[in-house]
């Protein structure tokens, strides 16, 4: 990731773009897919600074980060790609009924707060 001057996708200074969602790199990637067929410019980057989220293990959280005016286009694509990937949208993921992850089917802990192979946050 080069720093300073413009950036390679045309976009602003990251700081200056709407955060559409922060989660496993992966699953960035997947909505970074569906962002691209709407032809909505974005940029997927590791967010560093989350100190809120120093528990987890191992997995960088990306974000998904759009121009401010795309965000309200941007956030219903996410919220589609969320149905998507989570057909029936359970109130909590329970990872512990079968053991695995919704969005890669790896194997989960019971307790584990979130995937370990793609780092999707278990609700
Ligand atoms: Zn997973």
């Amino acid at each position: 990731m080069p720093q300073g001057g413009p950036a390679a996708d045309g976009l602003p200074p990251t700081d200056e773009l709407h955060c559409v969602r922060v989660s496993a790199l992966a699953w960035c990637f997947s909505l970074s897919d569906r962002l691209g067929a709407a032809e909505i410019p974005h940029r997927v980057e590791a967010v560093s600074d989350e100190g809120e989220q120093t528990d987890k293990v191992g997995a960088v959280p990306y974000g998904v980060y759009v121009r401010p005016e795309d965000a309200t286009a941007a956030g219903e694509i996410d919220a589609e790609h969320t149905a998507h990937q989570i057909p029936d949208m359970p109130d909590e993921v329970d990872a512990a009924d079968d053991g695995a992850c919704p969005a890669c089917g790896a194997a989960v802990d019971g307790d584990a707060s979130e995937c370990p192979d793609c780092g999707l946050v278990l609700l």
